[in-house]
């Protein structure tokens, strides 16, 4: 079968892992993706890839994931080496090779006139194979420096930093609020998107390595940060940018309406066993869901698994067209309609919705109607993307009948406020301001992730993890070991 590599294309299809049944997946809270894969499936994927002399794929990934090699290495039936090559650019590639979008797979040269490599699952093969075989050990540092790092917020970005600063030699300590390490991979993340099982054998990893976690702790709050910043050398501040936005119509305040991460958080935890305060239940209600984003979806499975007697996911935007469209040639993200996951189990979607607001009509003071106008947009595509410039009313005063509102429009940035106070500049978007070496106003102080992207995905925060802790590395010692990224390489790091 290595044989066919580099011309695999020529002889086999695309054929990636497949997910679940949707009418069997809906019945459980278990991944959604099928558990087992073929082997030999896999690595006939594999041979497809042609080992390109510029592999645009690589340009795709955030994190500069060295794709062609791993594609080969799994033709070959080399998983351990195809696994080390992995690990080299992502500390947990099973967050990635389960839950990213994968922007590899449309930048695959492949997609340009073919259907891309599998690059997505040929990961997530790889590093499922790396936990069953038992090569996914601690691997603690030789040498300890005596420089100690606080991290804030555990989400994948504090966790990238906190690995790559400790297996550098410094002294981590991961402070978190919640009761539980591992931020929206753990509490926002639907379980049957991506198991809690998976978190926890990392967390293990990282305890194994000599990592210190702190939960409960939430700085600004009940721990100052001023109090980290005199015990420890640098800090990170990688609190994510979970602040929701807001709905600002008449209504707003009726009971039924609520923030679609309370709602995913609460079902997160019962899915764990702990104890819930108020679990929103979508039993038998006419839901809505505001928002067409990854967020909403998540809502509309949870919703359908807690038995919902009809789920409406609502969109400001327009639909995507089915056909690619001329402006928006390869290797760039495809702007097209792509039925989500969710979508597939069930529920209605519907596009150019701008909600006017929520009406009780019976007086009980809950929302039992929810009032919207049909639009219509002018776009502008700047920067690869489509940006609304105009909207237009095409029908007015429309209704949806509602008794659960999950409001999922989007983030505004970082809850940062007790911060702010600290000498914290946030930028205009309300993220957390940082200069060239990923440092805030306040010395010593870096921040990385969502925190400063503003929300985004699992592998920008992977990535920005990796490079906040090269900079911290290069802050304390002068000098890094740690491999830059993609994207430090562009950064004038080194002169801090
Ligand atoms: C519902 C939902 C679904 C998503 N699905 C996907 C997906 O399928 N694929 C994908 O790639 N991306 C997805 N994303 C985006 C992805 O989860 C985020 O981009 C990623 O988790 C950001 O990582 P982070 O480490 O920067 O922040 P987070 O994961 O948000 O972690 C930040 C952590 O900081 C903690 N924190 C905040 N303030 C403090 C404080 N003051 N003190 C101590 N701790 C603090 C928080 O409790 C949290 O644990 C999804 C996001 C949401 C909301
Ligand atoms: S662009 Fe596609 S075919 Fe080329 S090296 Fe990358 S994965 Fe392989």
């Amino acid at each position: 079968m290595a044989d066919d590599h580099p011309n695999g294309f020529l002889k086999y299809s695309r054929n990636p892992i497949s997910y679940r049944d949707p009418a069997a997946r809906i019945t459980d809270y278990d991944e959604v993706y099928a558990k087992e894969w073929d082997e030999t499936q896999l690595r006939q994927q594999a041979t497809r890839c042609m080992d390109c002399g510029v592999p645009t794929c690589m340009g795709g990934c955030p994190i500069g994931n060295i794709i062609p090699d791993f594609n080969d290495l799994v033709s070959r039936g080399d998983w351990h080496g195809a696994l080390a090559r992995l690990h080299a650019t992502n500390n947990f590639p099973e967050f990635t090779g389960y839950t990213c979008p994968a922007p590899c797979e449309p930048a695959c040269v492949l997609a340009y006139n073919n259907q891309p490599v599998t690059i997505k699952s040929i990961e997530r093969a790889i590093v499922d194979r790396g936990w069953a075989e038992g090569w996914i050990n601690a691997e603690p540092p030789k040498v300890r420096t005596g420089k100690r790092v606080a991290i804030v917020g555990s989400g994948p970005a504090g966790l990238a930093a906190a690995q790559q600063l400790n297996r550098a030699g410094h002294e981590v300590t991961v402070f978190e609020r919640d009761d539980e390490i591992g931020g929206l991979m753990v509490y926002g993340i639907p379980d049957f998107k991506f198991g809690k099982y998976q978190v926890a054998r990392r967390v293990e990893q990282l305890r194994q390595e000599g990592i210190s976690f702190r939960t409960n702790a939430n700085i600004g709050v009940n721990l100052p940060l001023q109090e980290l910043r005199e015990k420890f050398d640098a800090i990170c501040l990688a609190i994510g940018a979970q602040l929701p936005r807001e709905v600002p119509v008449p209504g707003r305040q009726l009971h039924g309406i609520y923030w679609a991460m309370d709602y995913l958080t609460k079902e997160n935890r019962r899915q764990s066993g702990k104890k819930v305060d108020g679990l929103i239940d979508a039993h038998g209600r006419n839901v809505v869901v505001l928002g067409g984003g990854d967020t909403g979806a998540d809502c509309v499975a949870t919703a359908h698994r807690q038995g919902a007697r009809q789920v409406v996911q609502i969109s400001i935007n327009l639909r995507g067209s089915d056909e690619r469209p001329v402006d928006n040639p390869w290797p760039e993200w495809p702007l097209i309609y792509r039925p989500t996951y969710a979508i597939e189990e069930g529920g209605i979607e519907d596009f150019n919705v701008n909600v006017t607001g929520f009406l009780d009509t019976n007086n009980d003071g809950a929302v039992d109607e929810l009032k919207y106008d049909r639009v219509e947009w002018t776009y502008e595509k700047k920067d690869g993307r489509m940006v609304r410039t105009a909207m237009k009313v095409v029908e007015e005063d429309l209704a949806i009948p509602v008794d659960l509102v999950l409001v999922a429009i989007g983030f505004q940035g970082p809850e940062s406020a007790p911060f702010c106070s600290s000498g914290i500049e946030l930028t205009s978007r309300n993220t957390i301001k940082t200069d060239n070496n990923m440092m805030t106003t306040l010395p010593g102080v870096f921040a990385a992730g969502d925190a400063t992207r503003g929300q985004s995905i699992v592998v920008w925060a992977i990535g920005e993890g990796r490079d906040v802790a090269r900079c911290i590395d290069l802050y304390l010692m002068g000098s890094s070991e740690l491999p830059p990224s993609l994207r430090t390489e562009n950064l004038p790091i080194g002169k801090i």
